[in-house]
């Protein structure tokens, strides 16, 4: 059995999508899409690969052949598109290889981490490392995260991939590729008629994690929240299926209430910024009950908002000459 039963959705030219929901991580489930359009399927993201997500993967795909009579199998797969090289959404792709050859699609910007993973994870990790001595973690505290954000290694490896997707590519005649990066640089939605596949860039209960984009070119505040201005001007989406969680039937409603929560934390940090303060500490302030990766996140999340407000000239650094005497100071942010 997939952990939830598989959900049917239909566009409005009536094409198919099956819904299968994996177990990815110990406390988080994503939702994979087998796209049907009468011959052709497609698979829309692969889980992570860890613990039982395949093996519900793997379930789904029979369900949705046994209960829904649909002609899917490994064999006939016509296609695989990766939304985003986060590990929920393709960690699994290494596993799945066995079983199909089916072109593996991805955005440009996300195709280097699925090619050459080890790379991407080094740079990562030597991008991460900096980004924590100028957020102001002490030297423990930094051992243990970048312990944490390491635990991948070995865990995945590199895969092929066929396709290089673009903002505007009209995917096999079925899918409009539409490039939102903010949560991640290679962040896709896929427009299928009137309906969404909004992977991570809007999801219906949790604001998608933002991390600065001095860690991560094309990610940060700034371009998601171009990204999300851009998706809610498209009209006539009826139906927006995320990454993770629910069905989401006002899509436009939803992107409302996340930029709401971006205007109030940004508010938050401006605040607390009455006083020079570092990342480290702010992100203590905003996210006094975080532990273990967690707290990595909050000092990810904290920093894209600082650096949302630096850009915008909004926040100055009040230690600039320890800073400069000295590489891993961190700079203390107060509002002008
Ligand atoms: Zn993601
Ligand atoms: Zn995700």
């Amino acid at each position: 059995m997939s952990l939830e039963p598989i959900a049917r959705y239909e566009t409005e030219r009536g094409i198919l999508i099956y819904r299968i929901t994996a177990q990815v991580f110990p406390m988080l489930t994503a939702n994979i899409y087998v796209l049907v359009d009468g011959a052709y399927a497609a698979l829309i993201d692969t889980g992570s690969g860890l613990g039982a997500s395949s093996d519900h993967i793997r379930r789904g795909i029979e369900q949705i052949r046994d209960d829904w009579g649909e002609a899917v199998d490994w064999a006939s797969l016509a296609r695989i598109v990766i939304t985003h090289a986060h590990v929920d959404h393709y960690g699994g792709l290494g596993a799945l290889r066995d079983l199909t050859s089916a072109p593996v699609a991805v955005h440009e910007l996300d195709r280097r981490v699925l090619t050459h993973h080890e790379e991407r994870l080094t740079m990562a990790s030597h991008a991460i490392s900096s980004f924590l001595w100028r957020a102001g973690v002490s030297e423990s505290s930094h051992a243990s995260l970048m312990g944490m954000y390491g635990w991948s290694k070995g865990l995945l490896r590199s895969v092929d991939v066929e396709t290089v997707l673009h903002d505007g590519d009209l995917l096999d005649n079925r899918m409009l590729v539409r490039h939102m990066p903010g949560h991640c640089p290679g962040q896709v939605c896929l427009q299928i008629d009137d309906v969404l596949l909004s992977a991570d860039h809007v999801l219906p209960h949790t604001s998608p994690h933002l991390a600065p984009e001095s860690i991560t070119p094309s990610t940060g505040l700034g371009h998601y929240l171009d990204a999300l201005h851009t998706i809610a001007a498209v009209p006539g989406i009826r139906l927006a299926l995320g990454g993770h969680e629910g069905p989401m039937h006002d899509m436009y409603a939803r992107i409302e209430e996340i930029e709401a929560s971006h205007e109030r934390k940004l508010g938050r940090v401006f605040d607390v910024c009455a006083q020079p303060r570092t990342i480290n500490e702010l992100s203590k302030l905003l996210y006094p009950n975080v532990n273990s990766y967690d707290i990595l996140l909050a000092l990810e999340e904290t920093g894209a908002h600082v650096e949302y407000l630096d850009q915008r000239g909004e926040l100055a650094i009040a230690n600039l000459d320890e800073v400069a005497n000295d590489d891993r100071a961190a700079p203390r942010y107060h509002r002008l």
